[in-house]
């Protein structure tokens, strides 16, 4: 077997040791006589499964009492329209940072349920500096703000967290979540999508304050469109991703074992500083175009000098065992993912092979 180091956007890269739990206890799970994805989702070794990963979770990122963490499906794509629908009342405004393709997506999908402002705008940088949290224009009757703190395709990151005060603060942590501390109470709903630093596709996170709960109590919609429905059923109304639910636990049980996210957010910065230090003194032969203040720690988008030589990179990359690192086709060049997941060692594999790879075609 040849595992490659896996620099993929997402589906991700998992640890390789949940992987190895995951394998064997795939034909049996603790003795119930069935793996884990054949049993029922009400059965009472999966609910505590259920709780013993939300109890990881609440740990690792102290998330406070007063917050309800969900275990939905549909992707954070599914969230962009369903937390304007349960955060916003009829005709009430909402404030949007646009950062990059996903905060537009965002924005995009939430327009049929709420009026949709713009806080702060991108653009026009090409998606390569981000508006300082004083550029943004947040009003104070906004249901809530919404930002992408870590915009996976343009590979732009917040470094730290705005204060809001009371107005509620929701956030796509979809490629960030788990990658450092996180002070959860100046936010009022963080969402993620699990493909990236959680665990498999199909799952999503959510960490909801309690009293957010409420606001959708006066519009007409349907049970399983309703956060506090999910939440009075332990996100069980209907049958969950149990699979990807447990899998998420096992990388809980990892992260712990790690050191927790202080320590992921050493190793992430360690892996970041290697990538980046390896582009910007490559005399302009590998080029990042992010301002340095926003620059993502865990997408780094970057380019050959010459796009001619794109497809060389990429076969003898994958030749050394190098894999997933072509970058999204709405920027083209190159594209390093460096989930919790990714060890420093590939990250050091690769940047000794982007020095060969210069020195052989510089
Ligand atoms: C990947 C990603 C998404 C899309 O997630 P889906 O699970 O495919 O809906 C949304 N936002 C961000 C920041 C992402 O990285």
């Amino acid at each position: 077997m040849s595992r490659a180091w896996n620099f993929s956007a997402g589906p991700a890269a998992l640890p390789e040791p949940v992987l190895r739990k995951a394998q064997d206890e795939l034909l049996e799970w603790q003795g119930v006589g069935a793996s884990v994805m054949e049993i029922s989702h009400r059965s009472r070794p999966f609910i505590a499964l259920a709780e013993e990963a939300e109890t990881r979770l609440r740990v690792l990122m102290t998330i406070p009492p007063e917050y309800k963490v969900l275990f939905l499906q549909g992707g954070a794509t599914l969230q962009f329209a369903l937390l304007a629908m349960n955060l916003a009342a009829t005709g009430q405004s909402a404030d949007y940072v646009l950062s990059g393709h996903w905060s537009e997506k965002a924005a995009r999908e939430a327009r049929p349920y709420v009026r949709v402002r713009t806080a702060a705008d991108a653009s026009a940088s090409g998606y390569r500096k981000l508006p300082t949290f004083t550029q943004w224009q947040v009003g104070a009757d906004a249901a809530y703000v919404h930002y992408t703190p870590n915009e996976t395709i343009q590979g732009l990151e917040y470094p730290n967290t705005p204060d809001l005060g009371g107005l509620p603060l929701v956030a796509d942590m979809s490629s960030c979540i788990l990658s450092r501390p996180l002070e959860v109470r100046r936010f009022g709903l963080i969402y993620a999508g699990a493909q990236k630093n959680i665990g498999p596709a199909g799952l999503t996170v959510l960490i909801v304050r309690e009293d957010l709960l409420e606001r959708s109590q006066g519009h007409d919609m349907a049970m399983i469109f309703r956060y506090a429905e999910h939440a009075a059923h332990h996100s069980m109304l209907n049958t969950p991703n149990t699979w990807a639910w447990y899998l998420a636990g096992l990388t809980f049980a990892w992260l712990e074992q790690q050191g927790g996210v202080a320590a992921m957010e050493r190793y992430n910065r360690r892996k970041a500083d290697l990538l980046y230090g390896c582009i910007d003194n490559s005399d302009g032969f590998y080029r990042n175009e992010v301002d340095p203040g926003s620059r993502s720690r865990m997408n780094v988008p970057f380019f050959l000098h010459d796009p001619k030589l794109d497809e060389r990179f990429l076969q003898q990359a994958e030749q050394g065992g190098l894999m997933g690192l072509k970058g999204h086709r709405a920027l083209g060049g190159m594209r390093a993912s460096l989930y919790n997941a990714m060890p420093i060692r590939g990250v050091e594999t690769l940047v000794d092979f982007m020095g060969d790879f210069q020195r052989a075609n510089g």
